[in-house]
């Protein structure tokens, strides 16, 4: 039986890193909003379904001026998205239907503009096989561990670090299992969705190779980065 794909984009951030007036995922790049460059690649996937997680204000608009500006067939449902990243994912994951096979749910963080349609294409082919598994990239630079003064304490194996990105895929029950019993253990933690995994969840999450230019749009400075990044993959498609 088919595997039913459904992505949870999420963009019910404030932004406020950002220090502007607009949200930054409604901020333009290259002349169109943050957010389509990161549903496009959906849109373009083999997912089969999309639900945009957006500000409790911001439905409306999200609908006019994103869905349906952009054409967006594969968006099901705009839904108010809540406090924390993790209360806008369970949101998310409970809005999400299951199909009559297996449901894998792809989270993805909207500000993450410059995932590849390809990148989606390999992400669910890798939940299919490992069941929960997240995009990400060995980490380039030692990292250390400091104590309360900032004194190194600890240099973890770098070759065992990874720095995770997104999509974090997993089968849609199991993870929306993990979140609720993370909900009602009042854990307000974690800090991404393989955490949920691994402290609520019976999966081990396998780390998928990304890219470098999977970056996340926080501070104004990602910008002027994105935009390049942007132009080379344009050029690259030309
Ligand atoms: O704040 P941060 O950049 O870590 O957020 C990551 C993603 O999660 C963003 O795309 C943001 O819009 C989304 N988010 C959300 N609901 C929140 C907080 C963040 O959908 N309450």
């Amino acid at each position: 039986m088919k595997t039913k794909v459904i992505a949870v984009v999420l963009a019910a951030g404030k932004g406020s890193r950002m220090h502007s007036k607009i949200q930054k995922q409604y901020l333009e790049l290259l002349g169109r909003p943050i957010i389509t460059y990161t549903l496009d690649s959906f849109e373009s996937s083999h997912v089969d379904e999309i639900i945009l997680v957006v500000g409790p204000d911001e439905i409306a608009f999200a609908r006019e001026e994103i869905v349906k500006k952009y054409q967006y067939q594969k968006v099901s449902k705009v839904i108010a998205g809540g406090k924390e990243r993790y209360d806008s994912v369970y949101l998310g994951l409970c809005a999400a239907e299951e199909g009559e096979g297996e449901t894998c749910v792809l989270i993805q963080d909207g500000a993450r503009a410059f995932l590849t349609p390809e990148q989606v294409n390999q992400s669910i082919e890798a939940v299919k096989e490992y069941k929960a598994c997240v995009m990400a990239m060995p980490v380039k630079d030692t990292i250390k561990m400091v104590d309360d003064d900032n004194f190194a304490v600890d240099t973890p194996d770098r070759s065992r670090m990874w720095q995770v990105q997104t999509p974090q895929c997993f089968v849609l029950p199991e993870i929306r299992e993990a979140y609720k019993k993370m909900i009602e253990a009042g854990d307000n933690t974690v800090t991404d969705d393989a955490m949920v995994m691994e402290r609520y969840g019976n999966r081990r999450v396998k780390m998928i190779p990304g890219s470098y230019d999977n970056i996340k749009i926080t501070t104004p400075e990602d910008l002027i980065v994105g935009e390049a990044i942007l132009k080379k993959y344009f050029q690259n498609r030309k």
